[in-house]
This record gives structure tokens, sequence and C-alpha cells, in this order.
């Protein structure tokens, strides 16, 4: 597998971070401390992507390096190719989700998170069905 960088990523999130219904979710995030990466071979993957805590020794070891992260987000190109920006949205923002406002992981159900689950049915992974532009879902008080 390849893994390469991709900052515009980051600007998806910024506006996933910037969307009316889902910025109280995603404030507390630094974005400048979150690696955006993308797997390019497309070897098989079993998820599509993944949000893992940059952890000791290695946090220390980049930050060695210049490059200061708390998260590394990860997309895979073997389910992400092909799929449309909305799909792209909906999996960053699932990753983004998973970044606990105590700098630890959170975990959602055995499906999903309960808005996605809502807006986007359980099936949005396999990016049949057209997808929501979740930056334009309108804020519901819950
Ligand atoms: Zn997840």
């Amino acid at each position: 597998m390849i893994f390469k960088p991709r900052p515009e990523f980051r600007e998806i999130a910024r506006r996933l971070q910037e969307a009316p219904a889902l910025k109280w979710r995603l404030f507390h995030i630094n974005l400048d401390r979150v690696g955006f990466y993308y797997e390019e071979t497309c070897e098989k993957s079993k998820c599509a992507a993944e949000c893992l805590p940059v952890i000791e020794p290695w946090k220390s070891v980049l930050a060695d390096c210049g490059i200061f992260l708390d998260w590394l987000i990860v997309v895979y190109g073997y389910h992400a190719e092909g799929k449309s920006r909305e799909w792209l949205q909906i999996v960053l923002y699932h990753e983004l989700r998973h970044i606990g406002i105590d700098g630890r992981r959170v975990e959602h159900s055995v499906e999903e998170f309960d808005d996605i689950l809502q807006h986007c049915g359980l099936m949005w992974a396999a990016g049949r069905e057209p997808l929501p532009d979740i930056c334009r879902l309108k804020l519901e008080i819950e």
C-alpha cells in the first residue's frame, strides 16, 4: 500500500467544520493537527477509511521531523475510487466524528454514528444511491 498526503481533504474537513448542522460536533478539532492520507494503489482494504490517534513514540518521532499530528485519517482508494464528492464528505465526516472532545477516540454503534445513519442511511458507504451534500443539511435541535 502507498499512502500519499491529501491536503485537499483538510479543506473538505474545514467546510464540514463550518457547516451549520455539523459544526457543533466538530468545533473542537484542530484540523492542522490531523494528517490526511490516501491509499492510492487501491489494494483491497477492509474499511473505506480510518481515524487513528498518533501516539507515542511516533508523536515525538514525527515532531522531530517537524510534523505535529494528533490524528491520522486515511482514505482507502479500494473503496473511494469512482465515488462521489458527497461520498467523500460523508467518509471524512465519519472519521472526524471519531475524534473526541477529550482527545480520545469516540466509538459508535455497530452500524454507524446516529446522525449519519439518520441523514445518509445504513448503506451510504456502498455509494450506489445519490447521497446528500452534508454541508447543506439544516441544523436540527435534538
Ligand atoms: Zn467508524
